[in-house]
């Protein structure tokens, strides 16, 4: 993501994708090097005894995302997370969809090919409640104030994985515990390749997805969605989030509405006041006059930076989203 008032700097250079087999090779290991759900995600459901949502497991999940290496779109890193985010659906019987499309490099004379990644659950024919979350990463860590580390790729713990890791937590929930309306988790690509001062960069993934969810046949056609909740630099351990400054300007209805569940739920790291407004995965549907709001924390320093680390994140920190999320999928607001 991008902010009008903060300047941000780098280029991504694609890199060809790993053999497929090799693809599935790193989709079973993260799998597998992911510890089984607790027994309450996994075994429990109903009334009696609900799923709830494990800080712990969705810190396992960046973890797990950061030892792939950089998610850069056309990495084997990439390759490989997409492959597994499809295999865990897979696995929890849920379904997916693949949205890839093709356009022009932003940077470079090539062409650019992006996947949106699409999970769908939920009972029902009500209004869907979309999730979202961008799983490419920086190809540089160029707000790094050491030359050297400003050429590396970033590892994107928070800015990127965080967001990833809530959503593939609350697909083991929702397998679990089918949610009583549609529910629809937006993995988006290309979102991190912009430069400074250059929003057209940004975002890529989500302005597709934008033009295109309402097409024939597209897995989120139909009546417009309840509103999309955005996740991304959701894991700081310091975690403090406002009121992103486009969702409370162009959404300040359902903007509220998240917020207000969360103060109910007595979830300290949601700040009921104006913050700075980010150039996000949320603009484009904003644009569309869609409902949307971006859950983020953008005072973080390690941000464009090789900071940007699992250290630098906490499982509490995730728990704090992760628990506002799941109960909002699970009593959808009207
Ligand atoms: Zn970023």
């Amino acid at each position: 993501m991008s902010s009008s008032d903060l300047s941000s700097a780098g280029a991504g250079h694609g890199r060809r994708c790993a053999p497929a087999v090799a693809l599935l090779l790193a989709a079973a290991t993260l799998a597998a090097s992911v510890p089984a759900a607790t027994g309450q995600a996994a075994t429990r459901g109903g009334a009696a005894g609900a799923a709830e949502f494990d800080g712990a497991r969705a810190m396992s999940w960046l973890e797990r995302q950061c030892a792939l290496g950089p998610r850069i779109p056309g990495s084997p890193g990439h390759a490989a997370l997409e492959a597994a985010i499809l295999e865990h659906a897979r696995s929890l019987g849920l379904t997916a969809h693949r949205l890839p499309f093709e356009r022009p490099h932003p940077y470079a004379r090539e062409t650019l090919r992006l996947t949106n990644l699409v999970i769908l659950a939920g009972r029902g024919s009500g209004p869907c409640l979309w999730i979202g979350a961008h799983y490419d990463s920086r190809p540089t860590c160029d707000r790094d104030p050491d030359p050297a580390r400003a050429a590396q790729p970033l590892t994107g713990a928070n800015d990127g994985a965080s967001g990833t890791a809530v959503l593939l937590h609350l697909a083991e929930l929702m397998a679990a515990e089918p949610p009583p309306r549609p529910v629809a988790l937006i993995f988006f690509d290309g979102e991190d390749l912009g430069r400074a001062g250059d929003l057209d960069g940004y975002c890529l993934g989500s302005r597709r997805l934008a033009e295109h969810w309402n097409d024939f046949g597209a897995p989120l056609a139909g009546p417009p969605p309840r509103g999309l909740i955005l996740l991304d630099m959701v894991g700081d351990r310091d975690l403090a989030i406002p009121q992103e400054g486009y969702s409370l300007a162009l959404a300040g209805e359902w903007t509220r509405t998240v917020f207000a569940r969360a103060e109910a739920l007595g979830l300290s790291a949601f700040v009921p006041e104006p913050g700075p407004a980010v150039f996000d995965d949320h603009v484009p549907f904003l644009r569309r006059g869609l409902p949307a709001v971006d859950l983020i924390d953008f005072d973080y320093p390690a941000w464009h930076t090789a900071a940007d680390v699992p250290a630098a994140c906490s499982a509490a920190s995730l728990e704090q989203v992760g628990v506002l999320v799941w109960d909002l999928i699970r009593h959808p607001p009207d």
